[in-house]
């Protein structure tokens, strides 16, 4: 995901302002090998 570009969630702000911070806090969750949600179940924004 090219963090200036439109976020995924359709919101129509930049990635790094919209779900960039949310997508990092997942990814640490992940690398411990814990279940994290879906993307889809991240589309209202916070
Ligand atoms: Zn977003």
């Amino acid at each position: 995901m090219e963090r200036n570009g439109l976020c995924w969630c359709g919101s129509g702000k930049k990635y790094k302002k919209c779900h960039m911070a949310i997508e990092e806090k997942l990814k640490l969750h992940a690398d411990r090998g814990e279940i994290v949600p879906n993307r889809k179940l991240l589309k209202t924004p916070f």
